[in-house]
């Protein structure tokens, strides 16, 4: 086998052994099979392709200094792909199916799993897609579920680093009552041209806010926005946003801590009063955001008032990381150790 230079992977895509598939058919799903294709073939109107029935998940495994393997709350994910399948009118995985392919697939390429000292992680691309052809718009009746793994490097290579995030007021993401609760490909192709564009403008991250009023703080693209004062934490209350497993353990370790938690709307001028600001997500946990600009009505919001990330943000990283990576304890029950 090749050696792989752990201490050197990005965020992208590397071939592993296997990736594991179950398929939905008559109502069954099939019994899930280990392969090392990396194709898929489908008919060419399958509803994936045309009326976007797809949804996918990400999540972590992580080596413990025990060398043992862990994965992070997996059956959040499982409730979350359901939901997302229930969005999109598309069958639904079984919770139990879900988590033994996840397990499946792990194991299959424990190889993968990169040593705890590298800080890097697996990284578990669950995905499920409407595969029977339809002209007309509605549902399929047969469904592909494929999970694939890839090796991944610690998200902060120069260190835990602040960056500056932009809202665009010319773009939305997700409807009010649309489909930005789903984690569903759609969205992310609704985003591709704002993200496109503020990459081009050195920004890491779109920052959106509720396309009705455009008055409150949304999410950061691919993640959820929070922001600190006065010893809370405080995340959106919105129709519009991916319920982010990460900030849902962020406000249970911040409630541990002794803060207290709000989850409600967020006015955009509410920024100039945190004290600290991040986007939340399984590829970075914490994403400490230095500054917020507002193009359209030229108003800034600085965070970072030294460029160093807040130390309640580096306090909840440390812990979540901990919890993840074993050297903590896992007192919500949120580890499977995979034996
Ligand atoms: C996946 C995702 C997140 C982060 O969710 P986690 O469960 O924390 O990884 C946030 N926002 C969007 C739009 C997402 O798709």
């Amino acid at each position: 086998m090749d050696t792989i230079n752990w201490s050197n992977l990005s965020f992208g895509y590397m071939k592993t052994d296997y990736n594991v598939r179950t398929h939905y058919s008559n109502g069954q799903w099939s019994k899930p099979e280990a392969t090392s294709s990396e194709e898929v073939t489908m008919h060419m109107a399958a509803t994936c392709l045309h009326y976007g029935q797809e949804a996918f998940e990400g999540m972590k495994a992580f080596r413990g200094k025990d060398k043992k393997v862990r994965l992070f709350r997996m059956r959040e994910n499982a409730l979350r792909l359901q939901k997302s399948c229930q969005g999109i009118m598309m069958a639904e995985l079984p919770i139990e199916l879900f988590e033994e392919c996840i397990i499946k697939v792990v194991k299959e390429n424990e190889r993968f799993v990169p040593p705890y000292e590298s800080g890097a992680a697996l990284y578990i691309r669950p995905l499920i897609y409407g595969t029977s052809p339809q002209v007309g718009v509605s549902p399929a009746t047969e469904y592909t579920f494929l999970v694939f793994v890839t090796p991944v490097g610690p998200y902060f290579k120069e260190g835990f680093k602040p960056t500056p995030m932009v809202i665009m007021r010319e773009f939305d993401r997700a409807a009010p009552l649309g489909t930005g609760t789903y984690k569903v490909g759609g969205n992310y192709a609704a985003s591709m041209q704002s993200g496109v564009k503020a990459a081009k403008l050195g920004y890491s991250a779109v920052v959106y806010l509720d396309a009705r009023e455009k008055k409150y703080i949304d999410e950061c693209g691919p993640a959820n926005f929070f922001g600190i004062k006065d010893n809370t934490y405080i995340t959106p209350k919105s129709s519009s946003i991916l319920p982010s497993i990460t900030n849902k353990s962020l406000m249970q370790l911040a409630e541990d801590m002794g803060m207290k938690v709000e989850r409600r709307p967020i006015l955009v001028e509410e920024l100039a009063t945190f004290e600290e600001a991040g986007a939340c997500g399984t590829a970075a946990v914490i994403s400490p955001i230095l500054k917020i600009d507002d193009l359209q009505v030229e108003k800034t919001y600085q965070f970072c008032k030294d460029g160093q990330p807040g130390r309640i943000s580096k306090q909840l990283y440390d812990k979540l990381r901990a919890i993840q990576y074993g050297d903590e304890p896992d007192v919500h029950g949120w580890v499977t150790i995979l034996d």
